[in-house]
């Protein structure tokens, strides 16, 4: 699930000071990128696509599948409860476990034709 986020956003997860918020954010963007927080910028919309690694997880959801800045988390994860069931985890650790069993389940089809 891509998650995107404001600037403000940003601030309350801890990653930009606060008179950043408002300011030129190309170069906060590039920055973020090379810290691999962040996938993208979009100067249009001004938003930012958080990483997500190669399974589609997001960057910052651990390997017990919690979120690790569940407290300062984007607006969009705070949907709970039409994402999300349990405090502390991920609204997409359903797809995500969804995903796990198609990806095993694929393997394990191509395992079976060799
Ligand atoms: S709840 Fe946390 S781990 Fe899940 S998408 Fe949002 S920021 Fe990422």
């Amino acid at each position: 699930m891509p998650v995107q986020v404001t600037s403000e956003e940003l601030f309350h997860m801890g990653f930009i000071e606060s008179h950043q918020v408002n300011g030129p954010l190309k170069r906060i963007a590039q920055r973020l990128i090379r810290s691999g927080i962040i996938r993208s910028f979009n100067s249009r919309t001004r938003l930012f696509r958080l990483k997500q690694l190669e399974n589609g997880d997001c960057v910052f959801l651990d390997s017990n599948r919690l979120c690790t800045i569940y407290e300062n988390r984007p607006s969009i994860c705070r949907g709970f409860p039409f994402n999300s069931v349990r405090p502390g985890f991920c609204p997409s650790q359903r797809r995500s476990a969804v995903q796990l069993a198609m990806q095993k389940a694929s393997t394990e089809t191509k395992n079976c034709k060799k």
